[in-house]
């Protein structure tokens, strides 16, 4: 299906924080909002991104900076960014994830203090601040949505520390949704299938994770990075408008039978 046949984007400023490569989900959804019509700021980690991610986003004629989450000042520069460039924001995907490797593979029961804090800061309460940073610039009826996966809801083989941060996340959009509802901001988690990308390959025995979503996916098939980002640009439209606070699947079905 063709993007452009949906509906349209046109006159949404929003801003997308997590591209790595033309592998990343938020790539995905880039590309998706740019062909409807949305105006966007991308943002990538740090330099060493650049080099993949500067050509992405030129040929999505939207301004690229970089943002770690963990740095002071970083988020909070993006955002002033977006802000100052577009008058307004209309939607923000976070598509932002990452732990230490040596807690992501061994027992969550093992997980040291320091990994799971970390692990909790930058995928999950980093919607938090970003949400609150965008708060003063909000145009009326705005979108944000953020990635998690079913090891939220289920203890997913290999998944580990993960899944107790993607709970956290989803509880954390249910609370911002309610929090946030009252001035008209809708909140919203995406949770996709498995899909390889970089983040993906971090995770142990991921193939096998691939191979049984195939398998079992009343569709039989994975999901494609397009049709997460249609997904987005529907949580974007006001399509939407009466939907906030749910967490939104994106599997070809896989969580209602597995
Ligand atoms: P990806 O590696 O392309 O994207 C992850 C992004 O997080 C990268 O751009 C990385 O630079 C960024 N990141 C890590 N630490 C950061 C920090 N300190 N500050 C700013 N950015 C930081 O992989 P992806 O699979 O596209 O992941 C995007 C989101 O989708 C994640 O939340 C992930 O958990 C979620 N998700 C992925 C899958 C999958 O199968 N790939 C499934 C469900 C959910």
């Amino acid at each position: 299906m063709k993007p452009e046949s949906l509906f349209s984007l046109a006159g949404k400023r929003g801003v997308i924080i997590g591209l790595a490569n033309a592998h990343s989900i938020a790539y995905g959804c880039a590309v998706v909002a740019h062909a409807l019509g949305a105006q966007m700021v991308l943002s990538c980690l740090n330099d060493k991104a650049l080099q993949f991610v500067a050509p992405l986003a030129e040929q999505l004629q939207s301004p690229l900076l970089v943002c770690d989450v963990e740095k002071e000042g970083e988020l909070e520069r993006l955002i002033q960014f977006a802000a100052d460039r577009m008058g307004k924001i209309d939607f923000l995907i976070h598509s932002v994830a990452w732990a230490p490797l040596t807690d992501l593979h061994g027992r969550v029961l093992d997980s040291s203090a320091q990994g799971f804090l970390q692990a909790m800061n930058i995928s999950c309460h980093s919607f938090a601040r970003a949400a609150r940073l965008c708060e003063p610039h909000l145009a009326p009826g705005a979108s944000l949505m953020t990635m998690s996966y079913l090891g939220a809801d289920e203890a997913v083989a290999h998944y580990g520390l993960m899944g107790p941060v993607k709970a956290a996340l989803e509880s954390l959009v249910r609370y911002l949704a309610v929090e946030m509802g009252p001035a008209g901001t809708r909140v919203h988690a995406i949770s996709p299938g498995p899909v390889p990308t970089r983040a993906a390959s971090g995770l142990q025995e991921f193939d096998a994770l691939m191979e049984k979503a195939k398998t079992n996916a009343p569709l039989k098939r994975l999901v494609t990075l397009p049709e997460i980002g249609q997904l987005a640009a529907f949580l974007i439209s006001d399509a939407a408008s009466g939907m906030t606070g749910q967490t939104l699947y994106v599997d070809g079905g896989y969580h209602i039978v597995n």
